[in-house]
């Protein structure tokens, strides 16, 4: 079943293909340019997106970091994969975890890691993401890793430079590896991802955490609900497949995982939400709310954590939480992804 995805206010302007739960592969994407000479493998040149990845590709890359796990598990961390190459992390939003998180993983693997944080130098002095991206070419990184506050702005990016590109998280649109790294926690947790019951909490609107894990949990058979008040909520999400409830108590009924959004202030112009205070009494996850999902039910969320405004420190820091986990297992699968992406790099 192929559907058209509507674009949200702040999303990209083109639209895609999707191919929703039980679907066979999915149809080419502009967003993912496939090599024309690809080695058996990862097929893709870029990660743009989750969107354009098949199913196999996917499990590819979690097998990958689950090996990626063991190695960071170990004393001796270092790899060979990117001896000798560059990667550039060009972040135009600030970051934190993140770029620390591609940081070490590309250090791990033996890569030369440059860290450049645009928002505070060129790009006040009137410099355009075209100019930015010749200059970077001209140093020839092998991969650059990208966050940029428009969505699009890496696809863009990716047309303009000869190397490999990863999406760290453009605008509304999408952040790949929270995706995967989502996945793979679930998975190491719950032993599969198939037919399990997912909710995705909070601030949808303007969530490329949520939108990216829409795309690959329905990818790989899970069911997914979407919970929030309507005026987070994108208009059309039904037709992503998903569930969509306003009320926390009978969203949560009954789910496997509860994955919260951080409310993202910073992308809201104009009231989307009464108070705070409020907020967190109707959308908070509290250990009340926590007991309408299954008794099992884990915890989830990408961080930076509102501490009192999407989730209660109880719960977050309780023993139903995978927080911690996920931060472990975003550094493998970065780590995985770079090392997909290096089958594709000039003698390789
Ligand atoms: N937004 C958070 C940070 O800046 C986490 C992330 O980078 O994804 O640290
Ligand atoms: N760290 C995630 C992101 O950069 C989630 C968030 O910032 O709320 O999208």
């Amino acid at each position: 079943m192929t559907r058209r995805l509507s674009n949200t206010a702040d999303g990209p302007k083109r639209s895609c293909t999707l191919v929703l739960a039980g679907g066979a592969p999915r149809s080419y994407s502009p967003g993912l340019r496939m090599s024309t000479q690809s080695p058996p493998g990862f097929p893709h040149r870029h990660l743009l997106g989750i969107e354009g990845l098949s199913p196999l590709d996917i499990v590819a890359l979690l097998d990958r970091a689950d090996e990626a796990v063991e190695i960071s598990r170990q004393v001796e961390k270092k790899r060979t994969t990117l001896r000798g190459r560059t990667q550039i992390n060009l972040f135009f939003e600030p970051s934190t975890r993140t770029q620390s998180s591609f940081e070490l993983a590309g250090k791990r693997l033996g890569a030369d890691v440059m860290n450049m944080s645009v928002a505070s130098s060129s790009v006040k002095k009137g410099e355009t993401l075209i100019d930015t991206a010749a200059t970077l070419n001209a140093m020839r990184p092998d991969i650059i890793v990208v966050r940029h506050h428009q969505a699009g702005a890496v696809h863009l990016l990716a047309r303009k430079v000869d190397c490999a590109v990863v999406n760290a998280g453009d605008g509304a649109h999408e952040h790949p590896t929270q995706a995967l790294l989502d996945a793979l926690t679930i998975r190491r947790n719950k032993g599969r991802i198939e037919g399990l019951q997912v909710a995705i909490c909070g601030d949808v609107l303007h969530s490329r955490v949520a939108r990216s894990n829409i795309i690959l949990l329905m990818a790989l058979g899970a069911r997914v609900r979407v919970i929030g008040p309507s005026t987070l909520l994108p208009p059309g999400l039904q037709r992503f497949g998903v569930e969509v409830f306003t009320d926390m108590r009978k969203g949560l009924a009954g789910v496997d995982i509860v994955m919260m959004l951080r409310l993202q202030r910073e992308r809201m112009n104009g009231s989307f939400v009464p108070s705070v205070k409020e907020y967190f009494r109707y959308f908070g996850l509290d250990g009340d709310k926590l007991s309408h999902a299954r008794a099992d039910a884990l915890v989830m969320h990408p961080g930076p954590m509102n501490r009192g405004v999407e989730i209660s420190s109880e719960v977050a820091d309780g023993a139903q939480s995978l927080i911690r986990e996920q931060v472990e297992m975003g550094v493998a699968v970065r780590m995985a992804v770079l090392e997909a992406l290096a089958t594709h790099l000039p003698n390789a």
